[in-house]
């Protein structure tokens, strides 16, 4: 196909007509498909099945000796932790084991952060003169904006370049005092796909905050989502920061939502022993401790990395294909014509499609029309705002395959036919 930008009025007025009559016959199809977020597929659900016996009546008690039934325990079992510590990036003290959401930890850190401040001497964020701000890698994930939001902090975008986010623009940023932290999904991000090599993650260790009390928001959720058999590692922000001097600025996050139950899994937090101690104080406050039944139920089920890392491999099988079945649409559909790229993931839960400028709200409506429902255009900018109306997410974890298959053939022709509109206008 040609780029259509090159084509004639004739030829534009031609293709209009083909790609809507097309258009027309998908919505007759009258589907039904939800692509709006990363979940995971009920066959997904199904891989942790031999969870929901465990650990089994009679198996309550930690290696050492804890009844798991009862409260207390608030940093987590010491087994948990230890399962979870490769991954995490820290050794097995320096990680807290919570309850079944990642986002809640973060939210909690945060707020903790505005009313009792960071450990150090700086007072709360919000207690401080000027008005904090947070670094937002764009495209983004949708609920980072949403606590930034909620607690009024502005937010700061910075694109991202396919490697992480563009450092010498955070290098500037991060030299004023107001700024106190960044979000970061550095492994198969959500929804660009990219992961922070190595020259950006020791930048991000090492740059100089003009805030003491600057954090880094490192949300890990795709850890070991791989798409493909080559599981890439990243460098240990952890240690970084320790090297460069910042031993305190990271705090790192992960959950096993996507691992094993997303409504019941565990949630993770790693970070230096002072934030470590700090982050229990607080959260010594709000509970006795977490569900270490839930513990004990992912360590009896995993057992170890390799174990972690096989079920992963069967996630793999359910999910690769239909991120295939995406690019192959976007590739038959829209490839020569120049309207759109799109990302081919290594990991995660997303393709983004960068449609052409302009038209990403009327592809999102023309697949509601047709019975497709994407994220909403512009979510994974901060304040919903996408400037070039271009960014679409797309998640093709849920649908069954042939949905997904069904879906990406319409979403490949809607984002056509909005292009194809805007050239004729
Ligand atoms: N962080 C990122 C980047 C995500 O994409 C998601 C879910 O899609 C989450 C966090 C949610 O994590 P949890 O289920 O542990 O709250």
């Amino acid at each position: 196909m040609l780029p259509i930008a090159d084509l004639g009025a004739d030829e534009l007025d031609a293709l209009r007509n083909r790609v809507l009559r097309d258009y027309e016959a998908f919505r007759a199809k009258g589907l039904k498909i939800d692509m709006t977020r990363g979940k995971p597929s009920p066959e997904q659900l199904d891989l942790a099945n031999g969870m929901l016996v465990l650990p089994g009546n009679g198996d309550h008690y930690s290696e050492a000796g804890e009844d798991a039934r009862n409260y207390g325990g608030l940093q987590g079992l010491a087994e948990t932790r230890a399962l979870f510590s490769p991954m995490m990036g820290a050794s097995a003290d320096r990680i807290v084991v919570g309850d079944n959401s990642s986002l809640a930890m973060m939210h909690d850190c945060l707020l903790w952060a505005m009313v009792k401040g960071v450990p150090g001497e700086m007072e709360p964020w919000s207690q401080q003169s000027g008005s904090p701000a947070f670094i937002c890698p764009v495209p983004g994930y949708d609920r980072h904006f949403a606590i930034c939001e909620e607690y009024g902090i502005r937010m700061l975008p910075v694109p991202l370049t396919g490697h992480g986010p563009d450092m010498d623009m955070v290098e500037e940023l991060v030299a004023d005092p107001d700024v106190k932290g960044m979000w970061c999904v550095p492994k198969y991000s959500n929804p660009s796909g990219e992961t922070y090599s190595t020259e950006t993650i020791e930048r991000l260790a090492a740059m100089r905050t003009g805030a003491p009390d600057f954090r880094l928001f490192w949300d890990n959720a795709y850890a070991v989502h791989h798409l493909t058999t080559e599981r890439h590692e990243i460098a240990n922000i952890i240690e970084l920061c320790a090297q460069a001097g910042h031993p305190d600025r990271a705090f790192v996050f992960a959950s096993t939502s996507k691992i094993t139950l997303a409504g019941a899994g565990l949630a993770l937090f790693a970070s230096s022993a002072a934030n470590v101690k700090w982050y229990l104080a607080r959260a010594g406050k709000r509970t006795i401790g977490p569900d270490k039944l839930n513990q004990l139920r992912h360590v009896r089920f995993l057992k170890s990395m390799e174990g972690l890392a096989r079920h992963m491999d069967a996630h793999r099988a359910l999910i690769a294909p239909k991120f295939d079945s995406v690019i192959e649409a976007l590739e038959t559909r829209l490839g020569g014509t120049g309207v759109a790229r799109w990302t081919k993931p290594d990991g995660g839960y997303f393709i983004c499609v960068d449609a052409m400028h302009g038209t990403a709200r009327d592809v999102v409506e023309l697949a509601r029309e047709a019975g497709v429902v994407l994220t909403p255009a512009g979510a994974t900018s901060p304040y919903g705002r996408d400037p070039n109306d271009s960014t679409l997410r797309l998640a093709p974890t849920f649908p069954s395959q042939e949905e997904v298959r069904l879906a990406s053939e319409g979403i490949a022709l809607c984002i056509l036919l909005a292009a194809v509109d805007k050239l004729i206008a």
